[in-house]
């Protein structure tokens, strides 16, 4: 028989196991005096495991990850959890109350990890998450998005040299798994740096919520927490492993105009093929877009009106066809991606 723990402390509050908490981190408060807080949800379980915490909004407008964890949180199989939850719902509280990717100072909180006590709002904020959370964490999980008029095909993004996250990121399931380094000042980078290894799982568009990419993400954190031990092992059909991408890199516009997209995310482009077309209104200066190698398409702008220099198509390099068309094929099959024992509402259309 195992060993029951010892309640789980955070913030002055003392969550016994067995049990879950709603606990508020207080932040610094708006200049009309008002009080803001983090909210984290505690879930720790009757029995040992690893601590491990999920995040959602770092930057405010990406909520699709907002979506994914109040799903998790309802899920009935999470009252037998092993080990402990946290879950951050909406880190830059700030930022997703202006529907904004930034801190009202217009820093990106992403940028501004491990920050300190004294230094900036975003700072002072990052600080808060790092000394609260990571540091009780032995692995984290961190959702976005794209950014504002671009959209992301559901991607795991993490360092897989790591040889603890490697298995992780790969467990997760998502169609593809991009080895890439963190960029300085994130969450993940911040993370790491302090021997907590953090995934970043991106999927769809800021300021939406996009059914398919909130599914593919809630089943990715379950199995996660699966291969962790922390949940019971699935009956169901396991997910397909990704394809691993071991380099990316952005196809940008030639010149300013008007973009005519000829493919999306998730299709498979060969090199030389014409991703788009920019040209000037009246279409008398129209330049392609070839594809610069053979790959997927894991991430899109969507706004047709482009600047010369800005990133339009992001392609991962891979040879892995046949496994990515079955990825596709799921990702548009009826009726949807979601395992069995998932399924409790309707979607979102
Ligand atoms: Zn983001």
């Amino acid at each position: 028989m195992a060993k029951k723990r010892p309640a789980f402390e955070i913030a002055g509050v003392r969550v016994a196991p067995g049990s879950r908490a709603a606990i508020n981190l207080p932040l610094p408060g708006l200049y009309t005096n008002d009080p803001v807080s983090m909210p984290v949800h505690v879930l720790h379980g009757r029995y040992e495991g690893p601590v491990v915490f999920v995040s959602a909004a770092v930057h405010g407008d990406e909520i699709n990850g907002v979506e994914i964890i109040r799903r998790l949180l309802r899920l009935p199989q999470m009252k037998r959890l092993r080990g402990t939850l946290l879950a951050v719902p909406i880190v830059n509280v700030f930022g997703f109350h202006n529907r904004s990717r930034y801190l009202p100072d217009r820093r990106d909180l992403n940028r501004m990890f491990p920050g300190s006590m004294s230094g900036s709002m975003a700072g002072r904020l990052g600080h808060v998450f790092m000394t609260e959370i990571v540091a009780r964490s032995d692995v984290g999980i961190d959702l976005h998005t794209a950014a504002v008029h671009r959209d992301n095909w559901p991607q795991i993004r993490a360092d897989i040299s790591d040889p603890v996250l490697v298995h992780l990121a790969k467990a997760f399931g998502a169609p593809v798994l991009l080895h890439s380094a963190a960029p300085p000042g994130s969450l993940r980078g911040a993370a790491a740096g302090n021997g907590i290894p953090v995934m970043v799982f991106e999927a769809g568009e800021a300021l939406r919520f996009q059914e398919v990419s909130i599914q593919v993400g809630l089943r990715g954190v379950v199995n996660v927490l699966r291969a962790l031990s922390m949940l019971p092992r699935s009956k169901g059909k396991p997910s397909k492993p990704s394809a691993i991408l071991r380099s990316s890199s952005w196809v940008r516009a030639p010149q300013s105009g008007i973009l005519r997209a000829h493919v999306g995310l998730g299709d498979l482009v060969e090199k030389g093929e014409v991703l788009a077309v920019v040209a000037d209104p009246t279409g008398e200066s129209e330049m392609p877009m070839p594809a610069p190698f053979g790959g997927v398409v894991i991430g899109r702008v969507n706004l047709p009106l482009v600047y010369e220099g800005e990133a339009m198509f992001h392609i991962g390099r891979t040879r892995r066809t046949a496994l990515l068309e079955r990825h596709i094929d799921s990702l548009q099959g009826e009726p949807g991606i979601q395992a069995p024992e998932l399924i409790e509402e309707l979607p979102i259309v």
